[in-house]
């Protein structure tokens, strides 16, 4: 990865926008068919609020105990927030309506239970089905084979929409080593979208990270999540 040392929030918000602009005309794929997800974990509010003036506009936080102070912090800065982290039945309620996507929906009874929470809360919630693409015992997530038979249960519960897939592949030095598992999540939302499940879309695929993103873009993705390419490595 490019050395990030004595640059600014700024400049590294600038030169990811411009690669993922870059990467969108490799692939022959409209401007903007890409959002940035700014994954903000570890990080200070202000440097939050730096790389939100810079021009981020949707931030990923993957712990609910860190996300929540936050966002209590930011609210006077408009920004969508979007949950990407493993999330605990017993934490669903209180992350309801405080997420525009949960990214990170890895069984059934997970959607369940959040949409349970969102009938109660007089809420809709989007989310996103997490994917264990490279099949891997120690990752969370639906197994490939399995996720076709879920969706349809998942479909029926009124108070959640599932709309499209997410997933970390095996990690590797190589972001081209990522790319076979990219093309497969995008495969296997092609095969979901084929069924044509009512409530069901698989119109976003969350893939992508600081070392992978442009692979990811090449592939599909529509929302990349990224974090160390724009606020530097994290230290905990
Ligand atoms: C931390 C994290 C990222 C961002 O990783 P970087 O390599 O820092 O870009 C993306 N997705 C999830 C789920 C994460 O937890």
């Amino acid at each position: 990865m490019e050395p990030l040392i004595g640059r600014t929030i700024v400049e590294r918000v600038q030169s990811v926008l411009s690669k993922i602009r870059s990467a969108e005309e490799r692939a022959g794929r409209p401007g903007g068919s890409v959002r940035l997800v700014a994954v903000t974990k570890t990080v200070a509010v202000d440097h939050i609020k730096e790389g939100l003036r810079a021009g981020l506009t949707i931030l990923g936080e993957n712990r609910v105990q860190e996300a929540l102070p936050k966002k209590a912090a930011l609210t006077e800065h408009p920004a969508c927030w979007h949950f990407i982290g493993h999330l605990q039945r017993r934490k669903v309620r209180s992350v309801i309506g405080l997420f525009d996507v949960i990214h990170s929906v890895d069984s059934v009874d997970l959607a369940q239970e959040i949409d349970r929470r969102a009938g109660e809360a007089d809420h809709h919630q989007s989310v996103l089905l997490e994917i264990n693409i490279g099949n891997e015992p120690t990752k969370a997530g639906f197994h490939p084979e399995d996720v076709v038979r879920s969706v349809s249960a998942m479909a029926e519960l009124p108070h959640l929409s599932v709309k499209g897939l997410m997933t970390i592949p095996p990690q590797t030095d190589d972001p081209q080593s990522a790319r076979p598992y990219f093309q497969k999540l995008k495969e296997l939302a092609q095969q979901i979208a084929a069924l044509k499940i009512p409530s069901v879309s698989m119109d976003d695929l969350s893939m992508g990270m600081s070392n992978d993103y442009e692979v990811a873009i090449e592939e599909g993705a529509t929302l990349v999540r990224v974090g160390t390419a724009l606020f530097g490595a994290r230290h905990v």
